[in-house]
């Protein structure tokens, strides 16, 4: 990896948006990976029954792997179900099994329901830079607990007609779980995916977006890339699949801005961004 300079603490970052489709576990996987390549220690908390991004990681995860299921419900240490990520030095992943399907409705009933993954994440002891979790397209006890175990959301956003419908209910959540349960959680970052530069669909609908929100919104977008979508059935981020692609440099570049970003006022001075 080039060596990023690393957080001075944990950053726990949810990636989140409750429309499905819109590159939340697509982001994930190759934001983490690129993190892990550029030096840092980073674990992939899925948090969707579907296991998506554990498949994307190529992670086993048929029912009867320790999950993060039984992190939540049957409150079982996180490393007992950390699995190291094979051809990626520094990346780890937590992954779902279909039983975390029951577990909006079993957690219900359970102390501490919302902040169940926050204990977890503080209970873990592996030194690590970043947690990135991927949230399930719904804004249930599953992406609460996400909202209550990080303090910075990241939004991915489809490059397409309807890209802002429905983001008012999640920033409404967003701001709801601030007041009540995690006064530090903040939108920290805008992605934008599968954005086709040759349409004027696109770049109108990224300029809306940059209007919209500003200073949150990365400068690097993701291309719309067949090497993106292929990856995960050969278990794979896009990062080992094909390094040199538009979509791999991409996801580098988008992961060296957050990086930077995170760093506290006037460190990244110093930092020269074609060179580091
Ligand atoms: P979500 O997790 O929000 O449901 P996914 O990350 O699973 O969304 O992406 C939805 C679909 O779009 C997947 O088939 C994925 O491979 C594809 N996809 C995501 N990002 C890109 C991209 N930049 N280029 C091409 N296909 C993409
Ligand atoms: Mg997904």
């Amino acid at each position: 990896g080039e060596g990023l300079p690393r957080p001075a603490q944990t950053r726990v970052m949810v990636v989140a948006n409750q429309k499905g489709g819109v590159g939340k576990t697509t982001t994930t996987v190759n934001l983490a990976a690129s993190l892990a390549l550029h030096g840092g220690r980073v674990l992939v908390i899925d948090l969707d029954p579907q296991g998506n991004a554990s498949t994307a990681l190529g992670i086993d995860h048929h029912a009867e792997v320790p999950s993060i299921y039984d992190v939540l419900v049957e409150s079982k240490p996180l490393s007992d179900v950390v699995q190291p990520v094979a051809d990626v030095e520094g990346l780890f992943c937590a992954p779902a099994t279909i039983d975390l399907a029951g577990a909006e409705i079993e957690l219900v009933s359970l102390v501490a329901r919302e902040s169940r993954l926050q204990r977890a994440i503080e209970g873990y002891e592996q030194p690590l830079d970043y947690v990135l979790i991927d949230c399930p397209p719904s804004l249930g006890l599953l992406t609460v607990n996400a909202l209550v175990a990080g303090a910075e959301v990241v939004i991915p956003i489809q490059c397409e007609y309807y890209a802002l419908e429905g983001l008012g209910q999640l920033l409404k959540n967003v701001d709801l779980v601030r007041a009540h349960l995690n006064p530090r959680l903040h939108v920290s970052t805008i992605l934008l995916t599968m954005y086709d530069g040759r349409t004027r669909l696109a770049s109108q609908v990224a300029e809306e977006v940059r209007t919209h929100f500003g200073k949150e919104v990365l400068r690097t977008s993701i291309p719309r890339s067949v090497r993106i979508s292929e990856a995960p059935s050969y278990g794979q981020t896009v990062l080992t699949y094909d390094p040199g692609s538009s979509g791999a440099l991409s996801y580098l570049e988008a992961a060296r801005e957050m990086a930077l970003r995170g760093l506290p006022e006037g460190l990244n001075v110093h930092y020269d961004p074609q060179h580091g």
